[in-house]
């Protein structure tokens, strides 16, 4: 078959490599000048890395992109390493996220501290993620972790990654984290950009087409299959994947059938945005890479230190620093300036470290994304549209989908495959 993927991120690129290992005929849109989507970097004057727009790392349990590294040959680019988590807030300071940090975090009753270790142990042992998605994430570690230790440990991860969603947050999602993650965080030689450079080589060596530059305005639906155009050019395919977000699908194919449009409308995300920053010395000199932020104690959830998990001698010596935020599009900070965000936020940094001098930072850069983070409420599961659309030859594979896990490239490795065993079977006559 012919197809055509509109999306050159780890979904499309995936679905792109099996497909061409399948026989059939593979052409790539991508509508940024690079492959990588959400995952994809830049790369400043002097560095010899790329560096993720917005933060990234996998784990030892990242099964499906680690078998895709050494499929193509890529597996020297990957490495893992220990890394520090902490979680701050003003009272308390930043505090290590071990189990030993755990047991003695003063600010708990012990009792408090015990359940909510078990609660973590028991969630980590239970595979009925299908039970889980029935209760929200604050109901039942509310019952298993207490409410002290929820309000104090869960609730402003909640808050922060949420926002106004986050008492409809499923308790699969909570498992999922738990299920999928490890201590130990991967990276790749040359930074994630590197890696879908190598994938998207890969894809082009073994026949397929690659578009950069050629975001898709518009499909056709004709006699068994579909026109795509781009950039005033116009292709014919059998097949069609759309590998992005909802929003992207509804505008390309507008005549899709209520009952699935409907159910593309029910799917809820939360966006992000994203301040990195080079330094001129170290901002978290704990060597803490993850600093969760407790929501209101910085103007922003999460403080990463990339350049303590990655050395800087690859950023030309610089300290790199992620300051982000899950927040829903009608927020401020989507409308602001880059410039007035920027400002905003270098100013809270004294609060993570007392020393801090605004002569230290070097540069800024910001990004806004909209499709950052599914929201996953009760019974997800029964309202996810199917990959396959109900217009033939036309499919679906988005973030959304990698449901019950929550979103990670290793996902979206996982995604593309199912998409294009999907595709593939979908070429099959009896
Ligand atoms: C803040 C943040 C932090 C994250 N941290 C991590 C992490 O630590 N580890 C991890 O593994 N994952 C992380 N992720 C998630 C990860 O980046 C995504 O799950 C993954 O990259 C999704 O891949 P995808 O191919 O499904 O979608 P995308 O990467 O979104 O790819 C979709 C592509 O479609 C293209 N496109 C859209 N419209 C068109 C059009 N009309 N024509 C042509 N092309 C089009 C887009 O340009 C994009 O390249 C993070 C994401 C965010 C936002």
């Amino acid at each position: 078959m012919k197809i055509g993927i509109i999306g050159g991120g780890f979904a499309g690129l995936t679905a792109a490599y099996d497909l061409l290992k399948a026989g059939h005929q593979v052409t790539v849109f991508e509508a940024a000048p690079q492959v990588g989507g959400l995952a994809s970097g830049f790369k400043a004057p002097g560095w010899d890395w790329s560096l993720e727009r917005f933060y990234h790392h996998i784990f030892t349990t990242d099964a499906d992109i680690i078998a895709l590294a050494k499929a193509i040959g890529a597996e020297d680019l990957l490495f893992f390493n220990q890394q520090n988590t902490a979680f701050f807030c003003p009272e308390h300071g930043a505090h290590a996220v071990t189990t030993l940090g755990i047991l003695r975090y003063p600010h708990l009753p012990f009792l408090d501290r015990i359940r909510f270790g078990v609660s973590g142990l028991q969630l980590k042992l239970r595979n009925d993620w299908q039970r889980l998605e029935r209760i929200t994430a604050e109901q039942h570690m509310t019952r298993w972790a207490g409410k002290r230790a929820y309000q104090e440990l869960w609730q402003p991860l909640f808050d922060g990654k949420f926002g106004p969603y986050a008492s409809q947050v499923n308790a699969a999602w909570i498992w999922a984290r738990g299920k999928s993650r490890s201590f130990k965080l991967g990276y790749f030689k040359g930074g994630f950009q590197a890696f879908a450079d190598a994938l998207a080589a890969y894809v082009s060596k073994i026949g397929g087409s690659l578009k950069l530059n050629a975001p898709v305005q518009r499909l056709e639906q004709i006699d068994g299959g579909w026109r795509v155009f781009t950039n005033g050019v116009e292709d014919q395919f059998d097949r069609v994947i759309v590998a992005s977000a909802p929003g992207v699908l509804m505008k390309l194919a507008p005549e899709l059938p209520a009952e699935y449009t409907d159910k593309l409308k029910l799917l809820k995300s939360i966006g992000a945005v994203v301040m990195v920053a080079t330094l001129k010395q170290p901002l978290l000199t704990n060597g803490v890479y993850w600093l969760n932020i407790t929501k209101g104690a910085l103007p922003f959830l999460a403080l990463v230190e990339h350049t303590n998990m990655i050395p800087a001698r690859h950023y030309g010596g610089d300290r790199v620093i992620y300051c982000g935020d899950y927040l829903p599009t009608d927020h401020r900070y989507f409308t602001m300036s880059d410039e007035d965000v920027t400002n905003e936020w270098l100013a809270s940094l004294k609060t993570a470290n007392p020393n801090f001098d605004p002569s230290w930072v070097k540069q800024t850069w910001l990004f806004r994304e909209a499709y950052a983070q599914p929201i996953v409420p009760l019974n997800h599961s029964r309202n996810l549209p199917s990959l396959r659309t109900p217009l033939d030859g036309l499919f679906f594979a988005s973030m959304n989908h990698v449901y019950p896990w929550d979103r990670g490239t290793n996902f979206a490795v996982e995604l593309g495959h199912r998409v294009a065993r999907e595709v593939a079977s979908s070429g099959v006559t009896a």
